[in-house]
């Protein structure tokens, strides 16, 4: 493997550093890299230790394989990954970090050392990276194994840098980032040093319960039940914990989708059923959920970070977990914990078996007397957790890392109407239509906020009559209709006539649509247009692009080429589908065996 020319590294230094955003947010980010390719590299022992919160160091040495020198310079270059022969498995949520990015991406924003050996060769390797460019590659004479450094993170991208927030907010990332690998790697020892201070010293431990019990200590683990119920299909394992021992924020729950730490809206929700008629509300029980399916029940690209799935039998899932979670609290004893013994009969009113969903799709509520107010739609439950935030794609204010491409030139097409471009960044396929509808929605959200929307007249006018609750929703909002392109008003008493509709939504119907939106402003009228907005206009897009894409020209393929490059959210469509995939020229090179 040759040495990559100079102008090589500098312009690969220039892609690592946009490709950084989405690898790399925060401190926390490059913990969890890094620990994860000690974990892949088969590690037994992984010591973190952070400065500053990670802002001005964070350090994982680990006792895994190593890499020799060849691998230790290709391991910093982008795509450049050990990993990716398991090809068939891209699909597996138990593989595939960011395929051969994180440390190409991290070294591009950082000052980056790496130290590694592996036990059979005689001379360890230390590779000095500074912003993307290598400084010095030298031998060194380091253990088996291999110690990354990274310093001063995006030191050469301010604009990141100043998304950083004080030390003690990163440190709180990084503890939890942390926490996730300890408990997700329960037979590995960890070691978490913070400022020169220990803050975890972690000894492999033989189950989970031990590790948690390291972690969170006597008391936690004492009030956990195990869980352990399955389908066939969705399997649930991992600790409950009984009430009414809980705290009032989220710091206790955790879960794992096959292994991984991830979340899901869905997950949230599901546990939230399942504690309501034991837990007062805003409580959360200690819980340690593992869940293990499939992986192609999974889809873990829906965020870049994959701190949140999605699945794709949400509604299977969530009657699993919540079944899971009821037995095992409602179920005997743990042995060792400290419950007195005539606890050990089922508490009134948690043996009831899971009510079935309603039509909705979500579990009716319990039959208690007492039973608080109905569940918020999925959409609402915000999960404080680090890992599970509802993504959504251009949130408001959201870095991007910029356009993918500066120039390109149209090739042709391919397949069913696949687009096929060189840019200066490789090869790149684009679907039209997701395309279109990345830039469609980022269209209308601008209209739909700037309350620019152009309206479309209807005749005749149609008469709706919303419910009394929805009547006044609307008309306490009629102002904001307006802006987005309405044309209501109220006459007689509870009856509202519709003459204009947003273009956008010109093909509704307007009685579904203005209940829908009265619903939609009833449940988040607090949220900006935007929020309770973005699903129709999602949807919106999506019916235009299907209009627009067989008639695409060249010049129109142009002018949407030129248009997504400027989207806040090129790489995806508003319904999360990819708009563009590339191939790099150096992928291309190491495809065709030209290192
Ligand atoms: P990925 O993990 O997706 O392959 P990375 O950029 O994280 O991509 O790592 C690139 C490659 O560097 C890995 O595939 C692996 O071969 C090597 N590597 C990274 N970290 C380590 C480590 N701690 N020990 C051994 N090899 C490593
Ligand atoms: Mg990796």
């Amino acid at each position: 493997m040759s040495e990559p020319s100079a102008i090589r590294v500098l312009s690969d230094a220039v892609i690592n550093q946009i490709a950084a955003g989405e690898v790399v947010e925060r401190p926390a980010s490059v913990l969890k890299e890094l620990v994860e390719n000690s974990l892949d590299a088969g590690a037994s022992r992984i010591e973190v230790e952070v400065v500053d919160g990670g802002r001005r160091l964070v350090r994982v040495r680990d006792d895994g394989a190593g890499m020799d020198r060849d691998n230790a310079l290709l391991s910093i270059e982008r795509h450049a990954t050990s990993k990716l022969r398991e090809l068939k498995d891209l699909d597996s949520i138990a593989t595939m970090g960011f395929r051969g990015e994180a440390l190409a991406a991290i070294s591009a924003v950082s000052q980056f050392t790496l130290a590694t050996n592996r036990a059979d060769s005689a001379a360890g390797t230390e590779i000095l990276v500074f912003g993307g460019k290598i400084q010095d590659v030298r031998d060194a004479g380091v253990p088996p194994g291999t110690e990354i450094a990274v310093r001063n993170l995006f030191f050469n991208v301010p604009a990141r840098r100043k998304f950083m927030r004080t030390a003690q907010t990163e440190f709180t990332h990084v503890r939890q980032a942390f926490l996730l690998e300890a408990l997700a790697n329960t037979g590995v020892a960890f070691v978490l040093r913070a400022d020169d201070e220990e803050v975890y010293n972690l000894p492999a431990a033989r189950d989970l319960l031990e590790r948690i019990r390291d972690l969170y200590g006597d008391e936690v683990a004492a009030h956990l039940r195990p869980m352990q119920f399955g389908n066939g299909v969705v399997e649930i394992g991992g600790y409950a914990g009984v009430p009414p021992f809980s705290r009032l924020d989220r710091e206790w729950q955790v879960m794992f989708i096959n292994g991984r730490p991830s979340g899901s809206p869905v997950l949230n929700f599901a546990v939230q059923s399942a504690y309501r008629s034991v837990l007062a509300g805003g409580r959360f029980a200690p819980l340690f959920l593992q869940i293990t399916l499939p992986s192609d029940l999974v889809d873990v690209n829906v965020h870049p970070a994959k701190k949140e799935v999605r699945f794709r039998r949400p509604t299977e899932v969530r009657d699993v977990v919540i079944e899971a979670i009821r037995m095992a609290i409602s179920g005997p004893d743990l042995p060792g914990s400290r419950m007195p013994e005539r606890s050990r009969e089922p508490a009134a009113g948690l043996s009831r078996p899971a009510p079935a969903p309603d039509e909705t799709g979500r579990p009716a509520e319990p039959p208690a007397p007492s039973a608080p107010p109905p569940a918020p739609p999925v959409a609402v439950v915000q999960p404080r957790l680090d890992w599970a935030p509802p993504s959504s794609p251009a949130q408001p204010g959201e870095e991007t890392a910029g356009s993918p491409w500066g120039r390109y030139r149209l090739l042709g097409r391919v397949g069913e109407g696949y687009v096929v471009l060189e840019t200066d960044q490789g090869l790149v396929l684009m679907d039209p239509r997701s395309a279109h509808e990345r830039v469609l929605y980022e269209r209308l959200l601008a209209a739909v906020e700037k309350g620019a929307v152009p309206s479309q007249g209807l005749l005749p006018p149609a008469t709706i009559q919303p419910s009394s609750a929805q009547g006044q929703a609307l008309r306490k909002h009629l102002d904001l209709l307006k802006r987005m392109g309405f044309g209501v008003a109220e006459f007689g008493s509870g009856t509202f006539l519709v003459d204009a509709l947003p273009v956008w939504l010109a093909e509704a119907a307007p009685d579904r649509l203005l209940s829908d939106i009265a619903d939609g402003l009833m449940q988040g009228g607090k949220g900006t247009a935007r929020d309770w907005a973005r699903p129709a206009i999602a949807a919106a897009a999506g019916r235009q692009a299907v209009g627009l894409q067989r008639e695409l020209t060249d010049a129109e393929l142009r002018a949407l080429v030129r248009d997504l490059a400027r989207t806040e959210m090129p790489y995806t469509s508003p319904r999360g589908k990819p708009t563009v995939i590339l191939f790099s020229t150096r992928e291309l090179n190491r495809k065709f065996g030209r290192d």
